[in-house]
């Protein structure tokens, strides 16, 4: 007997078979194509599909001093929100977590606010030592400033010193003074450049939304198994025509051409991760140019909505969201297998909605794709086998657990 089983169709090993998942302690412990035993038991609707939660390694969730912007509380409802089980918090918050002292402050936070599951990270800015003493889920390290101001004067120094996988901002400083508003250029030199020392040491390194078509061109040339890299919804599906119109759609790096874009989508199949970069403002912020936007509770049906248009499978989508970034990231208890978290999502594939900003959890209460309607709704989010979310409502207290890596 098991404390819950789910039936109806789900992802197995890149298909999609009706059965029925056996989930006890918070585990998946069994697939069935016969009826499981459950002392509860639910049961999907037509059209409905479950689906691993979605591992979001791109996350800003604020708080200390920006609680305004959002705090680690609102951000990580709006994740659960959206269908993403495990987000990954940046570090350039305010303070910057960059000394043990307040990254301790921010594994406080979390054990008490989060609502999903979270890995921590570490700014690194020429402060090797103090990353030695903190043991963070993975390190970040800025190329050129972006929200925080902060940036990395000697980025082979500072990757040398990380001792886990590395997340970049690929934007390199000295270009961004010559040409502020950032293009292809002051990425590609940045990734080229990462690239190098990533050659050099072989050591894990992740370049955060590669947004160009040479970015990406070089990313795939070299193929290296230690170098891994994701993009963005907004990068796949807005451009820099699209920022001529609506000042809001202000990001770092910036929404590029329509040959970038449709370049991203050729080589779909070689992009291992999706991920958000949401980066919440307040409405006056972004009016007085603050560069990010969220994107927690829209990335996900996005996707879908691309599916519904026959853009993406949902192989994809899974492995692009969900398995990939487990695997690379090394979670050692995340990944849609027998003994892994029961992080589940169930799907609605043909419900369509529309994009109401105003009922998001996230305080930054605007979005891109504001009114827009998608074709795809997260109907039900389970963390560890517990039930979360169900029809936009947020279930009990914070849950959410930092991930063990392996
Ligand atoms: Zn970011």
């Amino acid at each position: 007997m098991y404390e819950l089983v789910i039936n109806g169709k789900f992802f197995y090993h890149g298909e999609i078979v009706e059965g029925h998942i056996g989930i006890s302690d918070g585990k998946i412990l069994e697939f069935s194509k016969s009826a499981l035993k459950g002392e509860e038991t639910i049961k999907t609707g037509l059209h409905e599909v479950i689906l691993p939660g979605m591992i979001d390694v791109h996350v800003h969730l604020r708080d200390f001093n920006q609680k305004h912007k959002e705090t680690i509380e609102s951000g990580t409802k709006a994740a659960l929100h959206g269908g993403i089980t495990t987000i990954f918090d940046m570090p350039n918050t305010n303070p910057l977590i960059m000394d043990k002292e307040t990254f301790k402050k921010r594994i406080a936070i979390f054990k008490k606010k989060a609502y999903a599951d979270y890995a921590l990270s570490f700014l690194l800015a020429n402060n090797c030592e103090e990353a030695k003493n903190v043991n963070a889920d993975f390190y970040k390290i800025f190329m050129g400033a972006s929200t925080g101001g902060i940036y990395s004067k000697n980025f082979e120094n500072d990757y040398k010193c990380a001792p886990r996988r590395v997340s970049v901002h690929a934007e390199d400083y000295e270009l961004i003074q010559k040409f502020p508003d950032r293009p292809n250029i002051v990425e590609v030199k940045a990734i080229e450049k990462a690239l190098t020392s990533a050659e050099k040491f072989k050591k894990p390194l992740h370049i955060c939304h590669v947004s160009t078509k040479e970015g990406l061109s070089i990313i795939l040339e070299k193929n290296r198994p230690w170098i891994s890299f994701e993009v963005t919804p907004h990068h796949l599906l807005l451009t820099k025509e699209d920022f001529k119109h609506n000042n809001m759609l202000k990001v770092y790096p910036p929404l590029r051409t329509k040959d970038d874009l449709h370049f991203l989508w050729r080589y779909i199949d070689e992009i291992p991760i999706i991920a958000s970069d949401h980066a919440p403002h307040t409405l006056e912020d972004k009016e007085s140019g603050s560069a990010g936007i969220p994107g927690l509770e829209t990335e996900l049906a996005l996707l879908f909505d691309a599916y519904n248009r026959g853009l993406l499978s949902l192989n994809d989508i899974v492995e692009k969201t969900s398995l990939n970034p487990a695997k690379v990231f090394g979670l050692k208890n995340k990944g849609f297998e027998i003994g892994k978290d029961a992080d589940l999502i169930i799907v609605n594939l043909r419900e369509e909605w529309k994009v109401k900003p105003e009922e998001f959890y996230t305080k930054a209460k605007w979005s891109p794709w504001e009114s827009k309607k998608l074709k795809g709704k997260v109907k039900m989010t389970f963390l560890r086998g517990r039930l979360v979310m169900e029809e936009d409502e947020i279930i009990g207290k914070p849950g959410g657990k930092r991930i063990e890596t392996s």
